[in-house]
């Protein structure tokens, strides 16, 4: 079924329209939007941290809410800009005090709460190197990450270290400070935070800030492997301001909540870096999803911008759209989703329910910032990523057997036609551009060909521009002479009322090489049977014909990623009784937390 674009009206897109967008793209420069950032006093160079607090203390801003804390019970801490500056400066004294120096790397094992923002934020202003977590990971991905990213310095609760640090404590020799938050007495072997937050000195001058100086270590989400430590830098600051103005139509004014964890990519570049640079109110809810938790957020706080995953839109959906409709949401004024596909159904969705198209974007922990979108200004293809942001030139590359871009003598050629698959890649030299794979230089050099960077995934452009994504280069089925991305198969299958979410895999097959094997998971009402199944497979054929499915089970836990994306090389190693591999990063089926 093809979807007719969602046209925007002048005053969905605040006036602005594709002739903007073209313009923007024509005139936009990296060195000129640098202006608008701050850079730190005295011409000492470029520090996230400035950009994100201290730069707002001089304006009218200093007395707004910075970060509006939603804890689990529904309490409300606010943080004013002003509050977030002394807090930061203090917990940068802490680091100092305790000798912990420039490129020293911190890590966080801590829910939303205020003390994480003020961790990430003092680093930062320390010039150590901020490495965040996901608080749901068990002690062995934790103890990994430590080790891989020789964590000097971990901020905790006296809870997460009893069940997740203290038993892998001392085989983490390099980890030499453990600082726990709270009130309560600290487990032996820590320091209480607010104590030493209460001895610190108040005030902090940031050291001089090389925009090149290390700044973050993310670590990918590991979908098709072994997790890979990004490393980013201060000057990435600046993409994540431009591009959050641009993708998610961010503005001072607003009210943004972000609802992916700061332990992945986006939670930091959206939930704490963009926004807080764009002086606007935060918003954090530290409680776990649920669909009237969620909504009640979205009210309560009069959230205006709100940045998603389709994981979550799918679970919200599950829901159906009358209980959305139960919730007074008119402060909302634009919705975006990032992390894996949006199926068109849920962008459309979006516009039923929320009464706002639901606008995806897609990046990577590698890009560090949105590359590609739908803008404001531009109409949404439901099913399409959008177009390159400005500052951005994004390529198809053309591709070789092995499924990724085709390198000749280190050269590659760019596909021009419209509607070919090729390599997605970048060209590289955007500000938050990953400047390397944490020990890993080689696999940081196969990253990039003939002047591109490779994203290993495929997708294709229309003749507007728009780029369609396809799969993940490793996640292509090849079926009777077809190749094809499981994406599009799972957002046929979704099409049915049935169907609430769908993995799709290739499985070896000695006639048509690999053929198309579907993973359902039912909406409520819906009994997995016989009937049902091969009413799925007439359905699939119907709407995709040759590509469709020819097996589908009933699985109501299909495997995620704890940022909330289908695992199909799990789903793909089940079924042909395979080694399960690396799986530090998959969630446990009966709490999916959905959020890059
Ligand atoms: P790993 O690299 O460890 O296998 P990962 O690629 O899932 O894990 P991330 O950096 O968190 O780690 O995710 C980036 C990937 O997520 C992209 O390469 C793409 O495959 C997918 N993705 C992100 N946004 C979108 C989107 N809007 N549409 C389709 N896919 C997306
Ligand atoms: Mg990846």
């Amino acid at each position: 079924m093809t979807w007719d674009p969602i046209q925007k009206s002048a005053r969905q897109a605040g006036g602005a329209n594709l002739t903007d967008y073209e313009r923007e793209r024509r005139e936009f420069s990296w060195p000129a939007a640098r202006r608008s950032l701050r850079g730190l006093p005295g011409g000492r160079g470029l520090n996230i941290a400035y950009e994100a607090v201290d730069r707002h203390l001089d304006t009218p801003r200093r007395d707004q809410v910075a970060l509006r804390c939603v804890g689990g019970d529904d309490t409300v801490t606010e943080l004013t800009y002003r509050d977030l500056h002394v807090a930061t400066d203090r917990f940068a004294g802490v680091l100092r005090g305790l000798g912990v120096g420039k490129g020293e790397r911190v890590f966080t094992l801590l829910g939303r709460v205020p003390d994480l923002y003020v961790t990430v934020l003092g680093t930062l202003k320390n010039l150590g190197v901020l490495s965040p977590l996901f608080p749901a990971f068990g002690p062995e991905p934790i103890r990994e990450r430590l080790r891989l990213g020789d964590g000097r310095v971990l901020v905790t609760t006296p809870e997460l270290y009893a069940r997740k640090i203290a038993a892998i404590r001392e085989t983490l020799p390099g980890l030499k400070h453990v600082l726990v938050t709270g009130e309560g007495p600290a487990p032996q072997g820590t320091v209480p935070l607010g104590e030493l937050m209460a001895g610190a000195p108040a005030g902090f001058e940031i050291p001089p800030t090389d925009p090149e100086d290390m700044a973050l270590l993310h670590f990918t989400s590991g979908t098709t492997g072994r997790p890979k430590g990004a490393v980013h830098v201060h000057e990435a600051v600046l993409a994540h301001r431009v591009t959050a103005a641009y993708a998610l139509d961010l503005r001072p004014s607003d009210v943004f909540w972000c609802t992916a964890d700061p332990g992945w990519v986006t939670g930091m570049s959206y939930g704490v870096i963009a926004p807080l640079s764009l002086g606007l109110t935060l918003v954090a809810d530290a409680g776990e999803f649920d669909a009237r938790r969620w909504y009640r957020v979205l009210r309560d706080q009069r959230v205006s911008v709100w940045y998603t995953s389709p994981t979550a839109l799918r679970m919200l959906m599950h829901h159906g759209g009358a209980l959305a409709r139960e919730y007074d949401l008119s402060g909302l004024r634009f919705v975006a989703s990032v992390g894996e596909p949006l199926n068109p159904e849920a962008a459309v969705w979006g516009l039923r329910a929320l009464g706002l198209p639901v606008h995806d974007n897609w990046w990577q922990t590698e890009t560090g910032a949105i590359m590609i979108g739908n803008f404001a200004a531009l109409d949404i293809k439901p099913g399409s990523m959008g177009r390159p942001l400005p500052g951005i030139e994004a390529a198809l590359l053309e591709r070789g057997e092995n499924g990724r871009a085709r390198v000749a003598d280190g050269r590659v050629r760019v596909v021009e036609e419209p509607d070919v698959e090729g390599e997605l890649a970048l060209r590289p030299g955007w500000p938050s551009m990953f400047r390397g794979y944490l020990n890993e230089p080689e696999l940081y050099a196969k990253a990039f060909a003939g002047g591109w960077y490779l994203s290993g995934d495929v997708a294709r452009r229309d003749e507007d521009g728009y780029f369609w994504f396809v799969a993940r280069a490793d996640d292509v089925i090849k079926s009777a002479g077809h190749l094809i991305g499981p994406f599009e198969v799972e957002s046929a299958l979704m099409e049915h009322p049935a169907v609430a979410e769908a993995g799709v895999i290739g499985k070896p097959d000695p006639v048509a090489g690999e053929l198309v094997k579907a993973f359902v998971t039912l909406n409520p009402g819906f009994e997995p049977g016989e009937r049902l199944r091969l009413e799925l497979i007439a359905f699939g054929r119907r709407r995709l014909g040759a590509v469709a499915p020819k097996e589908i089970a009933f699985d109501q836990d299909l495997p995620h990623t704890r940022s909330g994306k289908v695992m199909r090389r799990l789903l793909k190693a089940r079924e042909l009784g395979l080694p399960e591999g690396d799986l530090s990063t998959l969630e446990s089926p009966a709490r999916a937390v959905p959020g890059r």
